[in-house]
């Protein structure tokens, strides 16, 4: 094992996601000694850098974890001095072959594997995909390819990437990531469902009313309103990331914990779902409000954002999966940017026949029991039940069962993007999504964003409309029992 080597390449190097997440998470993988013994980092993309430039640029973005600080500046040195850099063109088979002979010469003639993380924009992917496949694929290892999201814009164009991808390379050569995927908490869901007697029985429509998933960015576009505005939040998190949640959520128990067994289950799932109907949905967009005393800008306040735009950075929709599990139980996405919040919230039935409902006074929401997966930030885990309050009488109050990670577990959660990545050198698929999920997942939001994109001027009255008549009714009836509200 160890005369193999790993030869990991960013693609798009000098980009934003390389310097915040990627080169960071390689560090850490680094640090942790996950890393095989023998592994080159090679930076591509076309801006002109020498290595040292390269690794200068990398060391300001690397940080070593609180719990270990010790050696960190030592092991940054180590690290970047496996770092270099090659400057070429995204569709240059000869820059690629360059990049080949680079890479073969780090490898000292070693079995070698070969990783290439695409952080680039979609409009270059396969270009990219082709060059490194044709002139820099490995000749005596596997050769995987990273492939960040957005996978297309709607049924049709998701389906031309994937032929296009697979003129290239093999299904299992190809590694989706969705970062939501690798979170620490995302990753317990099934570990919560699967290994606790008190859960799984519970998790259907007989004892659910509803799931709600929110997710919500606290910062706006912010100068990088470009490739936002072209997707809106439908297709940058609901498509994707939540549903992905939603999916592992919702699948039944896979025959194993191997990534076929589990990929089937979702995508069984996706596919007992109804496509969203455009009375499901309320869309929004943000606009400038102070608060603090600070002005926080508007969408279109954005300079790289039209001034006439109408993408939503809001939503929220009702989801129901047509399958005897969970017929009837709306799955209530809300999604927004320069909002808080992310979590999965599950909300029990009421207890029928409840002994104690006038002990609750006339809000019989306040007995409900929830069941809360706080994802980012401060993880935790919550279950609310209800309890007396000590004393004389008869006064109902609920409270948290609390598994709160930060003061049960010392360590630092890593990052999404380490699990990913060492997930993928290691061949692990579990966490990346196959093309027949992807399929399944666009086919039930294509519909409804064609007839939100064709309706663009009456989006604003659509949005009352459909707030008032349903939207709206259905998220007032799931208000939360600590206010809050998904409408
Ligand atoms: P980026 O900074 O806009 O682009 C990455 C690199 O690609 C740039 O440094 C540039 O390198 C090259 N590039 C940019 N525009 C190009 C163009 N029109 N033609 C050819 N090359 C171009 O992108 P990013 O934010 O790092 O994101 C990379 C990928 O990850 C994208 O697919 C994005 O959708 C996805 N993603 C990003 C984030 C994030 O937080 N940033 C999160 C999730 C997914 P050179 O000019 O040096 O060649």
């Amino acid at each position: 094992k160890n005369e193999s080597t790993v030869s990991i390449t960013v693609v798009g190097a000098s980009g934003d996601l390389a310097k915040k997440k990627i080169f960071p998470a390689l560090f850490a993988l680094y640090y942790e000694d996950c890393l095989p013994k023998h592994f080159t980092v090679f930076g591509y993309a076309r801006s002109k850098m020498t290595d040292a430039e390269l690794r200068n640029m990398v060391s300001k973005t690397l940080t070593c974890r609180i719990d270990k600080r010790e050696n960190c500046s030592e092991k940054m040195d180590q690290f970047l001095k496996r770092c270099f850099y090659h400057s070429g063109q995204y569709d240059s088979q000869e820059n690629f072959t360059e990049l080949d002979k680079k890479l073969k010469e780090h490898e000292g003639g070693r079995l070698s594997n070969r990783l290439f993380y695409l952080s680039i924009p979609p409009n270059i992917f396969i270009d990219a995909v082709k060059c490194a496949s044709t002139s820099a694929s490995s000749a005596n290892g596997w050769t995987r390819v990273i492939v960040e999201k957005p996978f297309g814009r709607d049924s049709e164009s998701s389906a031309a990437l994937t032929k296009s991808l697979k003129q290239y390379l093999d299904e299992e050569q190809i590694f989706r990531i969705d970062h939501y995927l690798g979170k620490e908490l995302v990753e317990n869901l099934s570990v919560l469902r699967f290994s606790n007697l008190i859960f799984e029985p519970l998790w259907s429509r007989q004892y659910i009313r509803n799931v709600q998933l929110i997710f919500s960015e606290d910062f706006g576009t912010e100068g990088r309103g470009g490739y936002f505005d072209h997707y809106g939040i439908i297709r940058d998190i609901m498509q994707n990331h939540l549903l992905q949640i939603l999916a592992l959520f919702a699948m039944e128990t896979p025959v194993s914990l191997d990534a076929e067994d589990i990929r089937n289950e979702k995508v069984k799932v996706l596919r007992s779902m109804r496509p969203i109907r455009l009375e499901d949905v309320v869309i929004g967009q943000y606009k400038s409000h102070i608060k603090g005393g600070i002005t926080y800008p508007a969408y279109t306040d954005d300079k790289t954002v039209p001034k006439d735009s109408l993408t939503p950075t809001f939503a929220a929709a009702a989801l129901f999966i047509d399958n005897a599990r969970w017929d009837g139980v709306p799955f209530l996405m809300k999604a927004g940017k320069a909002l808080h919040n992310k979590r999965i919230r599950v909300q029990f039935r009421h207890v029928p026949g409840n002994l104690y409902n006038r002990n609750f006074g006339t809000d019989l929401d306040r007995g409900t029991n929830e069941l809360v997966i706080r994802v980012q930030p401060d993880e935790a885990i919550y279950l609310k039940i209800n309890n007396k309050v000590p004393g004389l009488g008869m006064r109902l109050d609920h409270s948290n069962l609390n598994l709160h990670y930060a003061a049960r577990y010392s360590k630092e959660i890593p990052d999404a993007y380490e699990r990913l990545l060492l997930d993928a050198i290691e061949g692990e698929r579990r966490l990346f999504i196959r093309s027949d999920e992807l399929d399944a997942a666009w086919s039930l939001f294509t519909p409804v964003l064609k007839e939100l994109e064709e309706k663009r001027l009456f989006l604003s009255t659509i949005h009352m409309v459909v707030g008032d008549l349903l939207g709206l009714t259905i998220f007032q009836q799931d208000t939360t029992s600590d206010g809050e509200t998904l409408g």
